[in-house]
């Protein structure tokens, strides 16, 4: 009962660690998504940019063209002057504004570039994730079926003990869980490491005797896994020799 008990708290154990597997994974995929999301954003605003620049660059075109057009119509010396400036100042700029869109274009492969990137490390993300879902899938499916059988195996074992002993052992396994039961070995209780007295050991070891012993340090139901000692051979083997 003691070993399946223990197996039903491991497979429990691990059970509960498979939600959170899931969760792992999907924040992972989630990263990345956002990673993907705020690199086309970037991208999206850098085209914007872009093309705003490419509208100042025409329209300073535009504006030194009509005063170019202008300047044949223009009647005094001093008016001709004031017309050559603005046009010398709109292509100026227009110049100056095809530099801002050459850097704004290397700008934009840049965050292209990123965006790629990102979107690439999104696809092997999902791939991963999708692959880790199938298997703590496979894994929970297979873990469940163990603890199910382990929990049909124990009721199996419970209809055996009789149920003053298994009240015992419930109040000792509440206290310890997971070892309400000590092996006897080298005469000393595994479980907390008192003396076991000979008396108590040979009758342990004895088929015959049905009495439950319990450690007087921890209070665990003693068990003894040695063989009988009417064999002398194994018995001197069980009382290993360092
Ligand atoms: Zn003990």
């Amino acid at each position: 009962m003691q070993r399946v008990d223990q197996a039903i708290a491991s497979l429990r154990a691990d059970l509960e660690t498979l939600p959170k597997r899931l969760k792992e994974a999907d924040a992972k995929l989630n990263g990345a998504r956002t990673a993907v999301a705020s690199a086309k954003e970037a991208h999206t605003q850098a085209l914007t940019q872009r093309k705003k620049f490419e509208l100042d660059v025409e329209q300073w075109k535009e504006r030194a063209k009509k005063y170019r057009s202008q300047s044949s119509s223009v009647k005094t010396n001093e008016a001709y002057k004031a017309l050559q400036q603005e046009i010398a100042h709109a292509e100026a700029e227009a110049l100056k504004g095809e530099d801002r869109v050459l850097e704004q274009m290397m700008a934009l492969e840049e965050f292209e570039r990123r965006m790629k990137h990102f979107e690439a490390d999104l696809r092997e993300a999902d791939q991963a994730v999708t692959a880790e879902k199938k298997q703590v899938e496979a894994q929970f499916a297979e873990e469940k079926k163990k603890l199910d059988a382990a929990v049909a195996e124990r009721a199996e074992i419970e209809k055996k003990v009789p149920e003053e002993l298994r009240n015992l052992y419930a109040r000792i396994a509440k206290r310890n869980p997971g070892s309400a039961m000590a092996e006897a070995r080298g005469e000393q209780c595994r479980g907390c490491g008192m003396r076991v007295l000979p008396h108590t050991l040979q009758l342990l070891k004895s088929e015959a005797d049905e009495e439950v012993f319990r450690c007087e340090g921890c209070g665990r139901i003693l068990y003894s896994l040695e063989p009988i000692p009417h064999t002398h051979k194994e018995a001197a083997n069980g009382a290993a020799q360092s």
